[in-house]
């Protein structure tokens, strides 16, 4: 549905000189430095996927998807949407294509939500009667009525979202670009949209490449993700692989009905071996009288392995894992 291939956006800006007359000289001298934002991206995403796209402040994120929608035109490579590439025929991809800048708006300021549908509506040449229908069904699902007629100033940053979602549904589109769709929402207004871009995913099979800052966006969301830094992809994969690739520890925590026996002296600071070999350990972090807590890297040791041997120790009550945080995994990469 989406191929990139070998993408590059280099980005030509004046060099502001310091001092008197300053912009003056800037004026005449024309010094660019040349900031290259995107770097020889390529990735394909297919139909009814649901990609995050991430990765720290100015790595590139805008800008590849300003390349993808055919705002802006790369340096050099290619982008296609559909077999069409955007920057030849923006028309014809334009219909199928959604896109939504959380920090910008694509409604009018001052114009009743409402009117802002119409007039999208007429840009877009949706009938007036599809129009009526697709608004009927975003209204219900996105929780528009409540404020249908307020002029978009006047709404709160989440119902803004949830306008500018709609906004960009309008035309049916069955490709979705959302940049920071939750950026700067409460807790609520995040579940809710949400909840919206899952159902366009997996009841609607709309393909949607998302880019956000906040993890459980992705956790929640996405099937696979794609790791940008510096405008070079540094990974692409599902969340699993990432956690194992990154190989920060699985936590398991094991309560004992009453006292266990651990054949071994209760040095935490030594690895505990599974007599497989010595690679195959796992550590034991904290221990009480019913409880041990056990970290081990999940691509050494198979937690089976682990479960075998610790109700081997005592009777065991209950065992919890904890996969490592995403957001201290994302530390590690970028
Ligand atoms: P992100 O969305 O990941 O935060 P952007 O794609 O917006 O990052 O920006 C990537 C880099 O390109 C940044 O260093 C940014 O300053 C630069 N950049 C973006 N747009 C322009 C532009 N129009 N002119 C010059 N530099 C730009
Ligand atoms: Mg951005």
């Amino acid at each position: 549905m989406i191929e990139v291939c070998g993408l590059h956006k280099q980005f030509k800006t004046p060099v502001v000189k310091e001092g008197r007359f300053a912009g003056l000289r800037t004026l005449f001298t024309r010094e660019y430095r040349m900031k290259e934002a995107v770097k020889d991206i390529s990735f394909t995403i297919s139909q009814g996927d649901f990609v995050g796209y991430i990765g720290p402040n100015g790595a590139g994120k805008s800008t590849t998807i300003k390349m993808l929608t055919g705002i802006l035109h790369p340096s050099s490579g290619e982008v296609k949407i559909g077999g069409i590439n955007p920057h030849h025929n923006r028309r014809h991809v334009a219909k199928r294509l959604g896109v939504v800048f959380g920090q910008r708006s694509q409604l009018w300021w001052d114009l009743p939500v409402k009117d802002s549908y119409d007039i999208l509506a007429h840009m877009y040449k949706v009938a007036s009667s599809e129009k009526e229908k697709r608004l009927d069904e975003l209204g219900e699902l996105l929780d528009l009525k409540e404020f249908w007629l307020t002029p978009v100033r006047k709404l709160s940053l989440g119902q803004r979202m949830r306008a500018d979602i709609a906004a960009s549904m309008l035309h049916d589109p069955d490709v979705l670009f959302l940049d920071e769709p939750t950026i700067g929402l409460d807790v609520t207004a995040k579940r809710s949209i949400r909840g919206f871009l899952k159902k366009l995913n997996s009841e609607y099979g709309k393909t949607i490449l998302l880019t956000t800052h906040d993890m459980d966006d992705i956790e929640q969301l996405c099937q696979r993700v794609m790791v940008i830094n510096h405008g070079k992809l540094s990974y692409e994969g599902t969340i699993g692989n990432l956690r194992d690739k990154i190989g920060l520890p699985t936590r398991i925590h094991v309560t004992f009905h009453g006292t266990y026996q651990m054949p071994i002296p209760k040095d935490l600071s030594l690895p505990v071996e599974l007599g497989l070999d010595a690679e195959h350990t796992f550590q034991i972090v904290e221990a009480s009288s019913h409880e041990i807590h056990i970290e081990a890297n999940r691509q050494q040791v198979k937690a089976m392995d682990i479960l075998r041997m610790v109700s081997g120790w005592g009777e065991v009550a209950d065992i919890h894992m904890e996969e490592p945080d995403f957001e201290d995994i994302i530390h590690r990469i970028y």
